[in-house]
């Protein structure tokens, strides 16, 4: 890893210019960037983000389309997210697991997760995302060790998204076999962070902020950052996450780098998204990273409803969730035929949006002219590398 970390980078960003700009680009500017093809920098972007961008929609998702087919192919890598665990010590003020809420909670045996991947994996799933809370009793005894080599003779492809960890302790998990790790910076507006993070280690903002390098040095070669929308400004998330991601892609560069927009979703507790991003802005914010950063991966999850996804699938998205369970334990849960919950799922951490099954999303996917993947070839790279 080469240069200093995002967290000492990122207070020397003056937003203020990128933000007049994300609002107030006019259309020969938008139209310049539009005629190269390419945003070059993070003022460019912004001006992707802007109204002005919003009347050269077509065009621009037009580009994005073009650009992410040139790098990716007309293909879509499907992953499933398994939930290992929703025990937190955190409260996080928006989040159906936080430790505030009374919720059902549980951390599945080994042998639980292993039936729940099989299940995932006669769907087709070759691609796993393990999701879990944050809590010392599962990272310390080796639970994710084994559950990682246990799932691996059948699902090749293992990501990993966990509360935050010190170098030292990912080295064993990429000896495991895991390929890559995914920690969203939630917010990467300070003051809004502390307000939302008030318990436990994640209040620790430039700890969480570092975990993609601290994650690189131990050898993870994919790191998925993201920004939750509906914590704060859109235009602001959007502006640090695209500078988040060109720091990674030049002090991390033999890692792939993914990004993933997740909206808010209804969720246990409380609380009530403050800040929207409306779909259009959505859509120029997926193009404008695409036209900044043409080799990132960029992620849809199940948050968002079917018809919006579909229209999504082919502007610039490279991963896609499908039939996912936010809750640990719920896929066993599922209707085998239908591949719906037969019971509500009270210990999920959000309710999905798109509960369509894998093969449904998939044949949609077939139907916009482009191949759903399900096999993650990274995984001999990652063995071959450590
Ligand atoms: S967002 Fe993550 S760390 Fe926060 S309460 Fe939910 S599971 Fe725990």
């Amino acid at each position: 890893m080469s240069g200093e970390l995002f967290s000492r980078r990122l207070p020397g960003i003056d937003f203020g210019p990128l933000l007049r700009q994300s609002r107030e680009a006019d259309a020969r500017t938008v139209a310049a960037i539009l005629a190269r093809g390419r945003a070059r920098d993070l003022t460019e972007f912004a001006a992707l983000l802007s109204p002005a961008a919003d009347e050269r929609l077509e065009d621009l998702c037009r580009l994005s389309q073009a650009v992410t087919r040139r790098h990716f192919g007309k293909t879509i890598r499907m992953f499933a997210p398994l939930y290992l665990s929703n025990e937190c010590v955190n409260i996080c003020k928006y989040c159906g697991f936080s430790r505030h809420n009374a919720i059902p909670r549980i951390t599945l045996p080994v042998e639980r997760v292993v039936e729940e991947t099989r299940l995932l994996a006669e769907r087709g799933f070759r691609s796993l995302l393990l999701v879990a809370g944050e809590h010392p009793k599962y990272v310390s005894n080796g639970y994710v060790e084994e559950v990682v080599r246990r799932v691996l003779p059948f699902m090749p492809s293992v990501a990993l998204e966990l509360g935050p960890l010190e170098t030292q302790e990912y080295l064993p998990l990429v000896r495991a076999g895991c390929e890559a790790l995914v920690v969203y910076q939630e917010t990467y507006h300070e003051p809004t962070y502390k307000d939302l993070h008030t318990a436990g280690p994640k209040k620790h903002y430039h700890w969480r902020m570092d975990t993609p390098e601290r994650a690189y040095q131990a050898g993870f070669r994919r790191l998925g950052i993201g920004a939750l929308f509906g914590l704060y400004d859109w235009e602001y998330e959007a502006l640090a996450l695209a500078a988040h991601s060109l720091h990674l892609t030049r002090t991390c560069w033999k890692a792939q780098i993914t990004l993933s927009l997740p909206r808010m979703r209804p969720a246990a507790g409380e609380f009530q998204p403050r800040y929207v991003l409306p779909d259009r802005a959505m859509v120029r914010l997926l193009c404008a990273l695409r036209l900044l950063l043409p080799h990132a991966g960029l992620v849809l999850s199940t948050r968002e409803p079917p018809a919006f996804r579909d229209g999504l699938f082919t502007l610039g998205i490279t991963h896609a969730s499908a039939g996912s369970s936010t809750e640990p334990g719920g896929y066993t849960s599922f209707d085998p035929e239908a591949w719906k919950p037969t019971r509500a799922q009270e210990g999920e951490q959000f309710h999905i949006a798109d509960e369509r099954p894998p093969e449904v999303v998939a044949a949609a996917i077939r139907r916009l002219g482009y191949e759903p993947v399900w096999k993650d070839f990274d995984q001999s790279l990652v063995l071959s590398e450590n």
